[in-house]
């Protein structure tokens, strides 16, 4: 098969490294990609969220099978445009990505089914908004609408800043995405996230994982796309995993589907776990990044086979094969990030390390020049490694991290704390 993956992330690559070892894949090209990906597969210049410019390239390039990876090309209607097209791809409607492009869409499905999720209200003016923040008092958590790059969410401890985050987000710091307001509940608990594919009908879980969002150690300092991940999350015992699925997540494929916009793809349960009870947290309509990393490394090649019967509707049929494996990535991020960082920085020691099945650096945001790799994004890096316990794939990670040599970046040295 050719396969057109779009993308040039973690994620992605970890994607590609995966989907090439199965041998159903002949060819593989990434848009755009990035250095790392460059080293094993084609990269190509597109702008993946151009439906019509995608379903052009894949027919021009005869791809059999497109995955997609960013949000924004399925919130923007590509997995639409090549469905039209007849192109086989992997990846919901842009109407059913609803699921991650508006947070009151997501509310109200949840409320249509019962799913167990945070308490709201959702407000399209500012003195609304205030009124029902005074009625609930703090903390609680402000979120704009629509997609904002993962930092539309507010987590207010006290009512100024809440009051704060309304006026930010109705003076438009978020844009268009912030024209609607969801006020929310504060949950306690602990996070973790769950995947499951979906072919709008049946829904095969495939594993589940934690991330670190804070930049600093001990969970301090701002925000972060993600820092490091590891998979499985201790805190999903089978027994949460089987209350998300019959609580959460089987009604909200079924009222997809009722409403005549079934999902078909990857969703991404973000829950929040207090006293073995799963609540919603949010969905997203496609893989984690870093998430997917260690997915990727404890799937392997049969991922293409999953994606594949997710896209054909042959769920019923698929079986995943479980490794009793750990798996765990390290974010190398630019020094300053995630506030303003500096690019080009040279990255040294890739060439020397072991790369295997079971060790793996994904690049997010790299270039190549003249040979050299250098820091082109926030995030950079992704050391990945897969271990019999967790404990042996973080001593295997972070051996790969000490030999890279990179002066311009930093990571966290604590990835993990929480399970171990
Ligand atoms: P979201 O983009 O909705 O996942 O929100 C980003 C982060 O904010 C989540 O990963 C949580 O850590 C936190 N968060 C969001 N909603 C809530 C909530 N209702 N209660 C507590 N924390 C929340």
């Amino acid at each position: 098969m050719n396969i057109l993956i779009l993308g040039g992330g973690g994620r992605e690559h970890a994607l590609a490294w995966a989907i090439q070892q199965n041998p159903k894949c002949d060819r593989l090209i990434v848009a755009p990609g990035n250095a790392g990906i460059a080293q094993m597969a084609e990269c190509a210049a597109l702008d993946i969220e151009d439906g019509g410019a995608v379903a052009s390239f894949a027919e021009e390039n005869a791809v059999d099978f497109v995955v997609i990876g960013p949000e924004a090309p399925l919130a923007a209607g590509v997995a639409d445009r090549l469905t039209a097209a007849g192109i086989l791809c992997f990846g919901p409607s842009a109407a059913a990505a609803r699921l991650e492009s508006s947070k009151s869409f997501t509310k109200e499905i949840c409320d249509a089914c019962a799913a167990p999720t945070a308490a709201y209200g959702h407000f399209n003016d500012a003195d609304a908004a205030r009124a029902y923040l005074r009625a609930q008092g703090a903390p609680i958590v402000v979120k704009a609408d629509g997609l904002a790059a993962g930092k539309g969410v507010i987590v207010a401890q006290t009512l100024a800043e809440a009051e704060a985050a309304i006026d930010d987000m109705f003076g438009g710091a978020f844009g268009g995405a912030g024209a609607e307001v969801v006020i929310e509940e504060f949950m306690e608990g602990e996070e973790a996230s769950f995947f499951v594919l979906c072919d709008g009908d049946t829904v095969l879980p495939i594993g589940t994982a934690q991330d670190h969002k804070r930049v600093g150690e001990g969970d301090t300092g701002p925000n972060t796309g993600g820092m490091g991940a590891y998979s499985p999350a201790p805190v999903m015992a089978d027994a949460v995993c089987d209350k998300a699925l019959e609580e959460i997540v089987r009604p909200t494929m079924a009222e997809m589907a009722r409403r005549g916009t079934p999902y078909r793809g990857v969703l991404y349960v973000g829950l929040m776990i207090r006293d073995g009870q799963p609540r919603l947290v949010e969905y997203n309509v496609r893989f984690g990044d870093p998430e997917c990393q260690v997915l990727m490394m404890r799937l392997g090649g049969q991922v293409l086979d999953l994606l594949l019967a997710c896209a054909e509707g042959r769920l019923a049929e698929a079986r995943v094969n479980w490794a009793e494996d750990h798996a765990m990535t390290v974010v190398m991020a630019a020094r300053g990030y995630p506030g303003a960082y500096e690019k080009g920085s040279v990255i040294s020691g890739l060439d020397a390390l072991p790369e295997d099945s079971t060790n793996m650096v994904f690049h997010a945001g790299t270039k190549e020049a003249d040979g050299r790799i250098t820091a082109s994004g926030g995030r950079v890096l992704n050391v990945t490694a897969r271990g019999a316990s967790l404990q042996e794939a973080r001593e295997r990670a972070y051996a790969m991290v000490d030999r890279i040599d990179w002066p311009g970046g930093f990571y966290r040295r604590d990835i993990g704390w929480r399970a171990l």
